[in-house]
């Protein structure tokens, strides 16, 4: 059995400890590799090989920007030399359908790309100040905050990785890279094709290991300039509360209830597509999922209908024959799930279709459940409210729009929501209320590397992708300058 390992200061190594974990294909519970464990040694011998790299060696921060550049091209060529492996992989080891895993690895190829073009671009700001201390010209530059811990979710293990460490790497810090410990195996990958695409040693490096220890010291560590955490919003808050430490700079991407509010005046074919791609994509397993229907009442019956009709005929299965839908990333999430769709019931949800594990054929060993509908939801239900990252779509009903926008922000998140009407003023309307950092009008999910993405309330701080993106990574420098340097007669005597 394959065994992954920490890369650390241009070393792969076992680590101290020899404590291992597995990975675990979901979609047929067979283990795909063996993982070391990082100890806490090892976490501290990682910072300090980031710090020497970014403090001391400097290769990497003082690299001309265009060969910095270059090598993130470079890492993009290696990547889709490689793309076909690793969505493979990803697809075995976190259960999403091949051909999502494919999309992923083509995003991660283009985001690399995007921020390698971007550093290539003029930035900072010259400023025209006031004349109290002389004439004065003010300008600012950016600069790389140091070193930056990645903590990353399971749901796009890649990809996930990819949205930090391009624009970070980018910006000339120094990184260390932990992903989620059920999900591992295209990461170690990712850090191969950095190694070979030139990256200096120290300046990114992998750690593996549950959050509690590995995470924890990163977040706690007062070497660490930054910690750019994606996950749930339980861990995030204590991701803050230690990060107050030395002041860390926190970037957080954390969960989400998105509501999805189809009004009456819909292209319902259209609508209905877009539902399913909002709740059922990467098996809900999303943190932007439309997981929340909000359906006008006159068409409430016509809508659920045919989203029933479809849900239930999606096709599910082994990902690797690209199924409509895959296996829940492990036993433990699916056991969630299914905890949660109990609940649903007992509290007077009904359930349409699904809401059991599914064991048929070739998916008697594996995590999977069917595509799940609840209709007469109620906005004090707990699968309303909480976020269990699932496909399952629960289903409410309004009236009027004032309505509609009352339900959907009746959360404590805020990352996305959708809004699918063919009356432009009132798309415009609607959207402009909603509390929430990623909203789409007439679709469902969609994100781009070019435009910023995060949340709004407790999904989060901070923007990542986009040219946000890059500044999450760097500090802001302020310059002043006398241009007729002398004394100003700012003193009396
Ligand atoms: P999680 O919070 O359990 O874990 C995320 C990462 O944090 C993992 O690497 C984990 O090992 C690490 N971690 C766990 N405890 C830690 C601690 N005490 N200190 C430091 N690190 C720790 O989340 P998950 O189950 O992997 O992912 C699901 C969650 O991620 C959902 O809530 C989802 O909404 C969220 N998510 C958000 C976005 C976004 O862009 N906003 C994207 C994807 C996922």
């Amino acid at each position: 059995m394959e065994r992954q390992r920490l890369y650390i200061d241009g070393t792969w190594m076992e680590g101290t400890d020899i404590k291992t974990f597995h990975s675990i294909n979901p979609a047929t519970g067979e283990r795909l590799a063996e993982v070391r464990e990082a100890a806490p040694q090892d976490v501290a011998a990682a910072i300090q090989a980031a710090k020497k790299s970014f403090s001391e060696t400097r290769e990497w921060r003082d690299m001309d920007v265009q060969q910095r550049s270059n090598i993130i091209l470079k890492i993009a060529d290696v990547l889709a030399a490689r793309r076909d492996e690793l969505a493979k992989v990803e697809t075995m080891d976190m259960g999403k359908p091949l051909r999502e895993s494919e999309c992923d690895a083509d995003d991660a190829i283009h985001c690399f790309r995007y921020y390698a073009g971007l550093i290539r671009t003029p930035e900072g700001g010259c400023y025209e100040v006031n004349k109290g201390f002389g004439e004065m010209h003010s300008y600012t530059v950016h600069e790389p905050i140091g070193v930056c811990a990645l903590i990353t979710p399971w749901n796009y293990p890649l990809l996930m990785g990819v949205w930090k460490i391009a624009p970070s790497l980018a910006a000339g810090n120094s990184i260390i890279y932990k992903p989620a410990s059920n999900c591992v195996l295209t990461s170690v990958k990712l850090l191969e094709i950095l190694e070979e695409a030139g990256i200096p040693k120290g300046a990114a490096n992998l750690v593996l290991g549950p959050g509690g220890t590995v995470g924890d010291a990163l977040a706690e560590s007062p070497d660490v300039g930054m910690v750019a955490f994606t996950g749930s919003t339980a861990v995030g808050q204590s991701i803050m509360k230690k990060a107050a430490g030395n002041v860390k700079k926190v970037g957080l991407e954390l969960g989400g209830k998105s509501p999805n509010i189809i009004f009456a005046d819909t292209d319902l074919e259209a609508d209905v597509e877009w539902a399913m791609i909002g709740i059922f994509m990467n098996q809900g397993e999303i943190c932007s999922a439309g997981s929340r229907i909000l359906v006008e009442e006159s068409i409430h019956d016509a809508f659920v209908n045919r989203l029933v009709e479809r849900a239930d005929a999606m096709t599910i299965g082994n990902p690797l024959n690209n199924p409509d839908i895959g296996a829940m990333v492990c036993e433990g999430q699916l056991k969630r799930v299914l905890a949660h769709c109990e609940t649903g019931k007992k509290e007077g949800a009904k359930c349409l279709c699904g809401g059991e594990r599914y064991t048929e054929g070739e998916c008697a060993k594996g995590y999977f459940i069917r595509s799940t509908v609840f209709d007469a939801c109620t906005d004090d239900m707990t699968i309303v409210k909480e976020e269990i990252f699932e496909p399952v779509v629960t289903i409410q009903t309004f009236r009027t729009e004032e309505e509609a926008i009352r339900m959907a922000n009746n959360t404590n998140y805020g990352l996305a929501g959708g809004v699918q009407t063919r009356d432009g003023a009132r798309a415009l309307r609607v959207v402009k209320e909603l509390r929430a950092g990623i909203t789409w009008v007439n679709c469902c999910n969609p994100s781009f590397t070019e435009a910023p993405w995060g949340g709004y309330k407790m999904s989060g701080i901070g923007r990542e992708l986009g040219i946000h993106g890059l500044e999450e990574y760097q500090e802001v420098k302020q310059i002043n300058i006398a241009l007729r340097p002398g004394t100003v007669g700012w003193y009396t005597n």
